[in-house]
């Protein structure tokens, strides 16, 4: 993949539609439906997402007998940039608001200095909130936690700023976060003025043989179409699940002497 945070011109930072600032189960669901809609999506992920750390995924729909939290992640990962969303390792460390080109949206800076313009922003980082200060947005505090108040379609109090998954308050479970990462994105694509509907990949004729227009969004595909794409779906999923997977298993980081709670192998 080329340089995802791209090439400035005359040291302007790179021009985003989309800046996604975390890449676990919601920002990356977010990104998958943000990319898909055509909208130029970054996500920045400052580390490990906390499902990292769980040692069977056992309710996230459409795995019988669970599956490995790692590599669902990694596939989440894979789908969000197959999909045409750029990822880069790197926390955001600052997130102003600023013009672009007359227009109100973002200047975001990452922890290594670089910065990044985005007409919109999706926080969904879980549990970092301190680069959203200078936007002035109001924070929740809850113990050690603290969350973003939203109009539970994801949108903040401020324009343009949205919030998805634990961090907005959602349910802790790793469905619930996919599916507000998506609700979230589809809330920022209608915003966007994005021609949408709904997303969806349907058999040849759908729509056309009742004399419809194939929807902004949709697609419709023949059955040699279908059958590549069920082929390479197949392949793709076979080499996933061939090997299990090398990386360690995680648990609370203050309790073991690894940064990111990594358990030695037995
Ligand atoms: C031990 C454990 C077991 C669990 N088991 C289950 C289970 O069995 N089933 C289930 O449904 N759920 C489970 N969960 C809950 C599930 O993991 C979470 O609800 C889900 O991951 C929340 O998704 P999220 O995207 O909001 O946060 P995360 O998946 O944690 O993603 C947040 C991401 O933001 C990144 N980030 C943070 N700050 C920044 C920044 N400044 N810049 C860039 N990136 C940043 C983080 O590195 C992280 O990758 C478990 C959680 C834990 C801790």
């Amino acid at each position: 993949m080329s340089d995802p945070t791209g090439t400035r011109h005359n040291d302007e930072p790179l021009h985003r539609e989309v800046l996604i600032v975390g890449g676990g189960v919601a920002g990356l669901t977010a990104a998958v439906y943000t990319a898909r809609a055509g909208l130029d999506t970054l996500v920045y992920d400052g580390g490990e997402s906390i499902l990292r750390r769980n040692a069977h995924l056992e309710n996230f729909p459409g795995f019988p007998a669970g599956v490995n939290p790692r590599l669902f992640a990694d596939m989440l990962h894979a789908q969000a940039t197959r999909n045409g969303a750029d990822l880069v390792d790197g926390r955001i460390v600052e997130l102003q608001r600023a013009e672009i080109d007359d227009a109100p949206g973002f200047l975001a800076i990452a922890e290594d200095g670089t910065e990044t313009y985005a007409d919109r922003v999706i926080a969904a980082s879980w549990a970092d909130t301190d680069y959203l200060d200078p936007v002035g947005l109001e924070i929740r505090a809850a113990g050690s936690k603290a969350f973003l108040e939203d109009d539970e379609d994801g949108r903040t109090s401020v324009d343009g700023l949205y919030a998805a998954g634990r961090l907005a308050e959602r349910y802790h479970q790793a469905t619930v976060a996919a599916g507000d990462g998506a609700r979230t994105a589809i809330t920022l694509i209608h915003d966007s003025e994005t021609p949408f509907y709904h997303d969806w990949v349907v058999p040849e004729g759908y729509f056309t043989d009742r004399g419809r227009e194939v929807p902004p969004g949709c697609e419709e595909i023949d059955d040699t179409e279908r059958a590549a794409r069920e082929a390479e779906s197949s392949a793709a999923m076979r080499e996933y699940f061939a090997e299990a997977h090398g990386e360690r298993q995680r648990t609370h980081p203050s309790l073991v002497d690894d940064e990111q709670g990594r358990v030695e192998e037995s």
